[in-house]
């Protein structure tokens, strides 16, 4: 059976690698000890830096790196992946990733004999651990079917975008209609609130009328009304995926006059909440510009 290396164990990576270590061995390597650790008292076997991983003669190779750039660094530095990796290797990069640079590594691994495809994925960490999570490939259709033998193992939901950077096309511009989505329901929800309407009444309404979606149905009851905003996601990951699937729009000549704007937005909520919070908190922005208080609100209509 394939041994599989894993390589960035954050939110997301960290949930992913937990679903294929209990159908597969996983080396794994993160610059952050303390997430290796997890996963080494959870089964995993440690490797010393990514070209231990390729040295480990696992050959098929899952990176999960907040962007391109550290999956360039991982792959091609001087300690990288191809200092060791076998010939024949599969790289398999779930990060939410530039399909530019994503195109530009493919062809430079060719002359090494190792395939690169994209396969971000969409659902949150929530997702993930349920088993549920969206896996959008691009790559040849042959690479496709060998890597859905090993991603089953983390869902279902296996799609086959198109050729190589097709994956991370999709998945940027999920998020982009994602992130309109979220700013239109907690404007929303901001105002609503002010009326005078019970935020959860509303997102009980909204979940099952025309607006509905993850927003409304899951992230709403789950995070913003109860004030619990730490979904797993940070605000600064979403700006980068902004920032390329508007760069995208740019190069293929798409006017994205929705997409501009919310990128905008989250740079607004970066610059005044700072690179290191979860994207939840993006509702204080909301709440503050309407003068409500959405969880104190809530709570009131408990007592
Ligand atoms: P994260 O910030 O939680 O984790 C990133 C991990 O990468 C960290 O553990 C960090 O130490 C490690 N890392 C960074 N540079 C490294 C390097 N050079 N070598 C080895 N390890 C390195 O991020 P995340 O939430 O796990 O997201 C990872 C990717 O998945 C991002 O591209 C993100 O956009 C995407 N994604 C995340 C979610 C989510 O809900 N968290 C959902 C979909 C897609």
């Amino acid at each position: 059976m394939t041994d599989i290396g894993f390589i960035g164990l954050g939110n997301m990576g960290g949930a992913l690698a937990r679903r294929l270590l209990k159908d597969f061995t996983l080396y794994v390597w993160d610059l952050n000890r303390s997430a290796v650790e997890v996963l080494v008292d959870e089964g995993a076997i440690a490797a010393d830096g990514p070209d231990g991983v390729g040295a480990s003669g696992a050959d098929f190779i899952i990176t999960c790196l907040p962007t391109s750039a550290q999956v360039d660094e991982v792959i091609f530095s001087s300690n990288g992946l191809v200092s060791t990796i076998s010939s024949g290797a599969l790289i398999a990069d779930m990060t939410t990733g530039d399909p530019m640079l994503t195109k530009n590594m493919a062809a430079r691994l060719v002359k090494n004999g190792i395939d690169l495809i994209d396969a971000p994925v969409s659902g949150g960490v929530a997702g993930a651990e349920a088993g549920t999570i969206a896996i959008m490939i691009g790559g040849p259709a042959q690479l496709f079917e060998k890597a859905k033998s090993v991603f089953e193992a983390i869902s279902p939901n296996i799609f086959h975008a198109g050729e190589v950077g097709a994956g991370h096309s999709m998945k940027l511009i999920n998020n982009m209609i994602s992130s309109c989505i979220r700013l239109a329901t907690f404007e929303g929800l901001a105002l609503a609130t002010k009326v005078g309407i019970e935020p959860i009444r509303f997102a009980e309404i909204l979940a099952k009328g025309s607006a509905r979606g993850y927003i409304a149905d899951t992230t709403l009851p789950t995070h913003i009304i109860p004030g619990r905003l730490e979904q797993g996601f940070g605000l600064a990951l979403m700006h980068k995926d902004l920032m390329l699937a508007t760069k995208l729009g740019q190069d293929m000549k798409a006017p994205l006059t929705t997409g501009n704007y919310a990128r905008e937005v989250f740079q607004m909520a970066l610059n005044e909440l700072g690179e290191d919070v979860d994207i939840s908190q993006i509702i204080k922005i909301f709440e503050r510009a309407a003068g409500v208080d959405i969880c104190e609100a809530q709570q009131s209509f408990q007592r």
